[in-house]
């Protein structure tokens, strides 16, 4: 592997424009999942930080300099901080590689994707404002759309830099402040964006970064009253305690949760360009990917002919070193998730679905969290490996009769909601499906395409609120209707 003693590694809190230690001066230790080494101490957030954090964003959202600043003058500096991600394109996709050990590849395609969210709410900032009501009597009515005030912004550790310019991006365009906690698996390209917002002109507070557990960094944010919002993508499970935490204050709330996404294959479809798909689906980021495709849904008469085409594809998919180029399947990110991932396997394996490949753990040079990409056929519905989100690189593979009578039951037979493939040369199929599914995106003949002007979001336990698009700065602002007396 690439020796990492030449990388310079974030490792402090940012408060109020400063690197700073924790308060407790606690520490903790970052883990490259590809060589199981020890890369970085990191500054541990406790409840002491957060409080200051969020102090620093409070101070700075009521400040005279902040409330002046012109919306214009915001989106040119969140374009800005777009420019600097792309400035340091290669430090930031390193990190998040070693970190979170992504493909190096993979990584770039998430760097474009971060650039491009904060220019394009660069774009928004001064587009957002409100209406005249043409009201009854002689009123004048009008809106203003108005910031929420502080963000406590909470991310996970798959898309750790993306996923938050999901939430900086809007959340500064709309004129907003905003403390994020990423995970503590996690927490370096978080820390080095705030360094860069500071680059690109932000003032002092308007963006802190405070790493640390989610029970009590994160937990700290969503009952603090001095946040106004929390915008959180993680777990359903730790979805469901922040909204209850967050009761307690009743802050607003985004949720971006779990996924369990059907890919459903009808037999009209482009068998080959299904193949890609369904281990694009599942295998790409290692199947850490929320909408991972990682129920296929196959209709019975191409069961075969597609299973022998993705084995066939499946074999050339190897583990490899994450910081080659050339890799295309990294290490999981943790040794817990990675025994977690190998469980689910052992379920599968107990509960009867037939493993066709894959498995087992396959360490690169004697090292690393790497598991083979793993697809079960003959997988039931009521089985764990078809209900439970596994967050990994593995695949359960379901037939269904009748088209879409047979598949549409089956893709809604979930508590989640967040995406759906679907693979037809039968325009008014594909279209009738896409209406059917219950989720908030829905890929026909392709899967995994974000871009950062279209919404994404959960239907049912998947979440609520949307990030991306237009749709977002509904998620940052809040209305107020101003009547005034003209008679
Ligand atoms: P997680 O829910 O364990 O943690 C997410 C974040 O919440 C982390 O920063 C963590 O420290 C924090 N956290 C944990 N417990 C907390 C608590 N009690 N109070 C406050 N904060 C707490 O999720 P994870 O394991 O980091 O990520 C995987 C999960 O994220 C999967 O379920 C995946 O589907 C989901 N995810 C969803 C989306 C989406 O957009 N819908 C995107 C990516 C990941």
């Amino acid at each position: 592997m690439t020796a990492v003693e030449t990388e310079r590694f974030p490792t402090r809190l940012i408060i109020h424009g400063e690197p700073v230690e924790a308060a407790s001066g606690k520490s903790f230790g970052v883990v490259n999942p590809a060589t199981e080494e020890t890369i970085a101490q990191v500054a541990q957030a406790g409840v002491e930080d957060v409080n200051r954090a969020v102090e620093s964003a409070r101070r700075t959202f009521e400040s005279d300099a902040w409330r002046s600043l012109s919306a214009r003058s915001r989106g040119q500096m969140l374009y800005r901080l777009g420019e600097l991600c792309l400035t340091h394109k290669d430090e930031l996709a390193r990190l998040e590689t070693l970190n979170n050990g992504k493909p190096i590849f993979e990584s770039g395609i998430d760097l474009r994707l971060t650039a491009e969210t904060f220019m394009y709410y660069g774009g928004w900032a001064d587009k957002v404002y409100g209406e005249t009501i043409p009201v009854d009597g002689p009123f004048l009515n009008y809106t203003l759309r108005e910031p929420l005030g502080v963000i406590g912004a909470i991310v996970p550790w798959n898309f750790p830099m993306s996923l938050a310019a999901w939430k900086i991006g809007p959340a500064l365009a709309c004129g907003n402040t905003i403390v994020l906690k990423p995970s503590e698996e996690t927490p370096f390209t978080a820390l080095r964006l705030a360094e860069l917002a500071l680059e690109a002109g932000f003032p002092a507070g308007a963006f802190n970064c405070v790493p640390g557990p989610g029970r009590v960094a994160g937990m700290a944010l969503v009952e603090h009253e001095g946040v106004d919002k929390i915008a959180f993508t993680g777990s359903t499970e730790v979805g469901k305690a922040i909204m209850r935490a967050a009761a307690g204050t009743v802050k607003k709330m985004s949720m971006e949760l779990g996924g369990k996404s059907p890919n459903i294959v009808y037999a009209d479809a482009d068998l080959d360009a299904a193949a890609r798909g369904a281990l694009n689906g599942i295998f790409y980021g290692k199947g850490e990917v929320c909408a991972a495709g990682s129920r296929l849904l196959v209709e019975a008469d191409v069961k075969d002919a597609l299973r022998d085409k993705m084995l066939e594809r499946a074999k050339k998919m190897v583990a490899g070193d994450p910081l080659h180029p050339k890799t295309r399947l990294g290490a999981i990110v943790s040794k817990a998730q990675m025994e977690r991932v190998l469980g689910y396997i052992e379920s599968g394996r107990k509960e009867g679905a037939t493993l066709l490949s894959g498995g087992e753990r396959v360490p690169v040079n004697g090292k690393g969290y790497f598991v083979a990409p793993t697809i079960f056929g003959d997988v039931e519905p009521g089985m764990t490996i078809a209900r439970e989100e596994i967050f990994g690189p593995v695949l359960a593979m379901m037939t269904f009769h009748g088209g879409m009578d047979g598949a549409i039951p089956l893709a809604n037979d979930t508590i989640y909601g967040l995406a759906a493939g679907i693979w037809t040369r039968d325009i008014k199929k594909a279209l009738r499906t896409a209406r059917a599914v219950r989720a908030g995106t829905v890929w026909v003949n392709t899967y995994n395409m974000y871009d950062a002007g279209s919404p994404f979001g959960g239907y049912k336990q998947s979440g609520f609120g949307r990030e991306l698009g237009s749709y977002a700065l509904d998620g940052y602002t809040q209305v107020k209707s101003v009547w005034v007396d003209l008679s």
